[in-house]
C-alpha cells in the first residue's frame, strides 16, 4: 500500500529526498538523495543534473540545475520507506537565471503577464483527464531505439488491441465498471497528495476513464495535471495495470481528451459573466475568439495537440472538436459554454486539447491567445466562429501542419522563447516526419496486393 501525505515542509524524519524536473515533453523525471546527502545547500543552491535527455540542452551544454520547490512537496509512504518528492525549478548555470525554456519558468511568467497587462490577476483552470487502462499488455521495443509498439496476449499489433473489460459506455457502474475501486484509491492518494479532485467516472470507450481536477490557479493547474498523471499510473500500476493518456489509443473508439474549463480573474471575481451571447462577457466573447483564431492557424494546436496520434483523436464522430466553433452544451463544438451552470459560474471549456501535450506549454499557449483575442477585441461571431453545425471553418488536422502554422503564427506567445518555438518545432517535425515514414499493418491490408 502507498500512502501520500501532503506537508508544508520538509519533514523532520524521512528516508528520500526525490527532486523532479518536468522535460520537454511534460515528463516528470527524477533523481533521488539518500537523507544523508540533503545539506541547507541542496534546498538554497539546488543539485546539479545531466540536462541532456531533457529535450532542452544541448549535449555540449547539459549542465543544469534543479532548485526544490517547497511549496510543491508530498511525501509517500511506501514498503516503510518516507520519501519526500519536491517539483523543481531549473536555473541554467551559464546563466545563473531560471531557465527560461523550463515548462514551470514559461507557465509562471505567463501568469505574470497576465497581472502586467492589467487585464487580469488570475486565470482559473479546471482539468479533464481522460485515460485509458489497459491490462495484458507488454511494451515491446519496436523497430526504432526510441519508438514503442503495444502488444496484447495474442501478439496482436497496437491496432488490434483489446483490454479486458466488461463493457462500454458513459458512467458505466458496477459491477461493469471493473475500475471502479481502482479510481477510489486513485482519488483518494491525489487528494491526500494535496491535488484537489472534482469527480471521477467510467467514460464513454471500453477501459476509457475520467478523473476531473478542481479549478486552481494557471500554474498549479499544469502542476497538478503533471502529478496527477504520475499517482494514476503509479497506482495502476501496482495492479500489474497500465494508464495511457494517449489520444487515440484504438481506432474506431473514443479518444482521450484533454478538456479545460477556465475563466479569467480580477479581484477576485469572474470576468467572464456577462449580458452577451450565453451569459458571457464581451471580454469572454473576445478571449474565445482568440483561442480559436490560434487553433485555426494551427499555432496553438502544436502545443494542445502535439502528437502524430493527436490527430486520430481528432475525427468527426467521437465528440472530439475538428473545427474553430463555440457553443453551448454542443459537444462537438471546440469551445463549449456549459449548459448546466448557473449565470455566476458561467465559463468556458477548450475541448480540442489532448494528453500528449506538455501541460505548462498548452496552458500558457491557451491563455495567451486568449489575451491576444482581448487586447484586438476580436468578435467570435463576426469571424464566422458561431457554430451552427455547418460552414464551419475546419482545423488543420495534421501534425506538420500545424507546427508550420506555429512557425507563421508565434507573436502572441510573449513568454516563450524563440529558441525553445524553434526546438519544438524541429522535434515535433522530426516526430512526424519518423511516423509518417513507418508502413502501419493497414497500409499492407490496402496496399499489398495493387
Ligand atoms: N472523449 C471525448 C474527447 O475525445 C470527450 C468526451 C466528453 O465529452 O467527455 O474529447
Ligand atoms: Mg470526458
Ligand atoms: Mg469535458
Amino acid at each position: 500500500m502507498i500512502n501520500f501525505f501532503k506537508v508544508d515542509k520538509i519533514p523532520e524524519e524521512y528516508d528520500f529526498l526525490d527532486i523532479m524536473v518536468v522535460d520537454i515533453f511534460g515528463r516528470l523525471k527524477h533523481v533521488t538523495l539518500p537523507k544523508s546527502y540533503v545539506s541547507e545547500k541542496t534546498f538554497k543552491e539546488g543539485i546539479g543534473f545531466d540536462a541532456s535527455n531533457f529535450g532542452f540542452a544541448k549535449v555540449t551544454d547539459s549542465d543544469m540545475v534543479a532548485i526544490p520547490d517547497l511549496s510543491k512537496i508530498f511525501v509517500e509512504e511506501n514498503e516503510g520507506m518516507k520519501i519526500v518528492h519536491v517539483l523543481s525549478d531549473v536555473i541554467s548555470p551559464s546563466t545563473g537565471k531560471f531557465f527560461a525554456q523550463y515548462p514551470r519558468s514559461i507557465a509562471k511568467e505567463t501568469l505574470k503577464y497576465i497581472k502586467e497587462s492589467g487585464i487580469a490577476d488570475d486565470a482559473k483552470m479546471l482539468v479533464e483527464l481522460e485515460f485509458h487502462i489497459f491490462d495484458g499488455i507488454t511494451f515491446k521495443t519496436g523497430e526504432t531505439e526510441s519508438y514503442y509498439f503495444l502488444e496484447n496476449d495474442e501478439g496482436l499489433g497496437y491496432e488490434d488491441n483489446q483490454p479486458k473489460t466488461y463493457g462500454s459506455s458513459y458512467h458505466l457502474n458496477e459491477p461493469y465498471d471493473i475500475h471502479f475501486t481502482l479510481r477510489n484509491e486513485i482519488v483518494k492518494s491525489l487528494e491526500n497528495a494535496g491535488i484537489p479532485v472534482k469527480y471521477h467516472h467510467h467514460e464513454v470507450g471500453i477501459a476509457q476513464h475520467e478523473i476531473e481536477l478542481n479549478f486552481m490557479s494557471l500554474v498549479d493547474a499544469a502542476d497538478n495535471v503533471t502529478l496527477a498523471k504520475y499517482i494514476i499510473r503509479k497506482i495502476a500500476e501496482r495492479y500489474g495495470l497500465y494508464v495511457t493518456f494517449m489520444p487515440k489509443p484504438m481506432f474506431n473508439m473514443a479518444g482521450n481528451g484533454m478538456h479545460v474549463h477556465q475563466y479569467l480573474e480580477k479581484d477576485g471575481k469572474s470576468l467572464f459573466v456577462g449580458d452577451e451571447l450565453y451569459n458571457l462577457s464581451e471580454l469572454a466573447l473576445n478571449y474565445t475568439a482568440g483561442i480559436l483564431n490560434h487553433s485555426l492557424t494551427g499555432s496553438l494546436l502544436s502545443w494542445s495537440n502535439p502528437s502524430t496520434n493527436s490527430y486520430k483523436r481528432l475525427v468527426p464522430g467521437f465528440e472530439a472538436p475538428i473545427s474553430a466553433s463555440f457553443s453551448k452544451g454542443s459537444r462537438s463544438a471546440a469551445v463549449r459554454i456549459p449548459g448546466y451552470l448557473s449565470k455566476a459560474d458561467t465559463r468556458i471549456e477548450f475541448r480540442t486539447g489532448d494528453g500528449s501535450a506538455n501541460v505548462y506549454f498548452f496552458l500558457s499557449a491557451m491563455v495567451l491567445a486568449g489575451i491576444s483575442g482581448i487586447e484586438k477585441k476580436l468578435d467570435p461571431v463576426e469571424l464566422g466562429f458561431h457554430s451552427k453545425g455547418e460552414n464551419e471553418k475546419v482545423f488543420p488536422l495534421d501534425l506538420r501542419l500545424v507546427m508550420k502554422g506555429l512557425k507563421d503564427d508565434k507573436d502572441y506567445l510573449k513568454t516563450f522563447p524563440e529558441e525553445l518555438i524553434n526546438k519544438w518545432y524541429d522535434t515535433k517535425m522530426k516526430e512526424a516526419n519518423l511516423i509518417y515514414s513507418i508502413p502501419v499493418s493497414k497500409e499492407f491490408e490496402m496496399y499489398f496486393e495493387l
